[in-house]
C-alpha cells in the first residue's frame, strides 16, 4: 500500500467479475468474523485498493486494524491467484498464502462459513459448502 499508485495489474484483475465477486465474499466473511470476535475493538470501514475500486459496492466491511490487514492481503492473493477455476483458498493445493496468513484465514472461515447463512449471505455459505464437498470428492477420486 504505502499511499503509492495502485498496481496496474491489480486494477486490471479487479475488473474481472469473478475476481470482484470472490473478493466481496471474502470481505463479507471477514466482516462476520470481526463483528463476532472483535466487537470491543475500534472498527471502521475498510480502506484498501479493492475498496477504492468500488469492489465492495455499498457493503464495505467494517473491520478492526488486524482484520483489515488480513483482508488487504487476501485481496492481493485473489487478484493474483494462478488458479482458474479457483477453489476456496482453504482447499487449494497451490497455496500462495504465507503460513500465518493461511492459519488466520482458516480460523476466520471456520467461524464465518456457517454463520454466513444466518447473516443473509446464504448463497456464499452454500457455495462454500458445495466447494468443500467437491474438494473432498476430488481428493477421494484422485
Ligand atoms: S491459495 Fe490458491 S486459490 Fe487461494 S489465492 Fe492462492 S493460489 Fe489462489
Ligand atoms: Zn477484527
Amino acid at each position: 500500500m504505502g499511499g503509492t499508485a495502485m498496481n496496474e495489474r491489480f486494477r486490471e484483475r479487479m475488473s474481472d467479475a469473478h475476481v470482484r465477486a470472490d473478493t466481496r465474499t471474502v470481505g463479507d466473511f471477514v466482516g462476520i468474523y470481526c463483528e463476532g470476535n472483535h466487537a470491543d475493538r475500534v472498527r471502521a470501514a475498510l480502506q484498501s485498493d479493492a475498496a477504492t475500486l468500488g469492489v465492495y459496492t455499498r457493503k464495505t466491511p467494517v473491520l478492526c486494524d488486524e482484520c483489515a490487514e488480513h483482508l488487504r492481503y487476501a485481496e492481493k492473493r485473489r487478484a493474483y491467484c494462478a488458479r482458474d477455476p479457483k477453489p476456496f483458498c482453504a482447499h487449494c493445493d497451490t497455496q500462495c498464502y504465507k503460513p500465518d496468513k493461511l492459519a488466520w484465514q482458516r480460523t476466520m472461515m471456520r467461524y464465518s462459513g456457517p454463520r454466513s447463512v444466518w447473516h443473509g449471505y446464504a448463497i456464499a455459505g452454500i457455495k462454500h459448502a458445495l466447494e468443500a464437498l467437491k474438494y473432498r470428492k476430488q481428493h477421494r477420486d484422485a
